[in-house]
């Protein structure tokens, strides 16, 4: 007995899950890990497992657009949200957080709600009936992406994502790399010297450089030759072929790092940030990577400071699987050929652990509304929600639909008079706007 089946406990999952069950509706959620499956990609059974970067990228709510979206969604009482405010580690201007901390946190509150019955099983086959919510996310297990693939009459579409090696704390030395955050810059919590960084002159750089691209790879199987990269999590040996320059223009760059032993910036860098609150694990900044796991060892213990580095977590490269939402969901994120069924998350096609929750988000919120026998008009597109799920739900090129972050040039243009540096400010200040009027008109719905 529930009103609503949702498939899939990650980010979206969780995040739905919460939404309708504080809305009063009896919530089923299933989730594959725990009952005997898992991902590529996961390594635990809690719900909301962030499988990479443990950031949710920038909390800046007036000039960036995920920064706006996180603050939308804390305006609309998200779950996700409110235990990334309580698990957060230093992280400069960005929100990052304790993992285990924060997916323990979601676990329990939905553990806890007496609308949710969480249920540890796989599902093979969308349901025929029934309110239904899909948010397995990019690794899908096999049968249930057949099933959708069978039911969508489309090919489903991939791209590869990469996570980045984890070293521990007490294995870097200090002696060599030293705590600064770029610029100086001082974030909400931090003091301005969050991150770890390595530094490196122009010999080492160069001979860095030269072992990425000669270092032995994972092998591609035939099948996924032709798969693209998403550009925001390219691998470090796919930039290092791009041009000697690039990762010194990229995630090395050394600008802004005042070595205190020289006094000078170092020619490139290797930025290191916490992963955990406890600060026992560091994250290598933009180091996703294929490499063969014997050679992350042997390259990366050549990067000065991380000679003796111990691996909590080497890199890996993963397929992700995402459809063609443009073409195939209602502006309400309905089935075209099945409205029962919903979908939310990353398989929508958005990119990102805080867009993926956001598009949880208005799923539920959706449902709820459905539910109640009121429909819910979306969120206007001068909202970060509203932006990224208009270019889902129809706003983008349905022939070369690929995974999106939220980013400002999905929304509708400014007047052509707002000053360029006014620009961002222009886009946060409309979209707050914006948000109160659709808040009304969602109290309206539920009233
Ligand atoms: P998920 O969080 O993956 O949740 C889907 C859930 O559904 C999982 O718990 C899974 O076990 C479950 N499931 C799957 N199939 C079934 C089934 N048939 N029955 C029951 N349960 C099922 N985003 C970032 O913002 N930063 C990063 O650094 C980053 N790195 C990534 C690295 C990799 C390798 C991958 C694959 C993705 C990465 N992403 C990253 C994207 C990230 O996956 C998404 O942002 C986010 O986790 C997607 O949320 P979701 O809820 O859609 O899917």
């Amino acid at each position: 007995t529930h009103d609503i089946h949702i498939i899939g406990g990650g980010l979206a999952g969780s995040e739905a899950a919460w939404q309708l069950a504080e809305a009063g509706y009896r919530v089923r959620l299933s989730e594959m890990r725990g009952g005997g499956d898992s991902t590529p990609a996961h390594q635990g059974d809690t719900l909301a497992e962030m499988v990479c970067s443990n950031s949710f990228r920038s909390d800046d709510g007036d000039s960036n657009a995920v920064g706006l979206l996180h603050r939308e969604m804390r305006t609309l009482g998200s779950l996700i949200m409110r235990e990334a405010d309580a698990t957060k580690v230093p992280a400069g201007s960005a929100l990052a957080v304790d993992r285990d901390l924060f997916s323990g946190g979601v676990t329990r509150a939905l553990t806890e709600h007496p609308n949710v019955t969480i249920v540890r099983e796989r599902v093979d086959t969308l349901p025929a009936e029934g309110m239904t919510i899909v948010a397995t996310g990019p690794l899908t297990a096999a049968s249930l992406a057949e099933s959708i693939g069978a039911a969508t009459g489309k090919d489903s579409l991939a791209f590869f994502d990469a996570i980045a090696p984890i070293v521990y704390r007490d294995s870097i030395d200090m002696d060599v790399a030293w705590m600064a955050s770029r610029w100086d810059k001082v974030g909400p919590i931090g003091d301005g010297k969050d991150y770890i960084n390595c530094p490196m002159d122009k010999d080492q750089y160069h001979a860095f450089v030269q072992g990425l691209i000669d270092g032995e790879k994972t092998d591609f199987k035939d099948w996924e030759k032709d798969t693209p990269y998403f550009e925001g999590c390219m691998p470090i040996e796919v930039m290092a072929e791009r041009g000697v320059e690039t990762l010194r223009f990229g995630p090395m760059k050394g600008v802004g790092l005042d070595n205190p032993r020289t006094g000078r910036w170092p020619y490139a860098v290797v930025q290191l940030r916490q992963d955990n609150a406890l600060g026992t694990l560091w994250n290598m900044v933009g180091f996703q990577t294929k490499l063969k796991h014997g050679a992350q060892v042997e390259l990366f213990r050549t990067i000065p400071g991380l000679e003796k580095a111990e691996f909590a977590r080497l890199g890996g490269l993963h397929r992700n699987s995402f459809i063609r939402s443009p073409e195939l969901l209602d502006e309400q994120l309905r089935l075209k050929s099945a409205p029962h069924i919903r979908f939310a998350g990353q398989i929508t096609g958005c990119e990102g652990y805080v867009e993926s929750a956001a598009i949880g988000l208005v799923a539920a919120r959706f449902a709820a509304a459905e539910l109640a026998g009121r429909p819910l008009p979306p969120p206007p597109p001068e909202t970060a929600l509203g932006a990224l799920l208009g270019h889902i739900t129809g706003g983008a090129d349905a022939a070369s639909y690929q995974p999106m972050n939220v980013n400002f040039g999905l929304f509708p243009p400014l007047a052509d008079d707002v000053r360029k540096k006014d620009r961002k400010l222009g886009y946060t200040q409309r979209a707050r706007a914006a948000l109160a009027e659709w808040i009304k008109v969602a109290e309206g719905v539920a009233a």
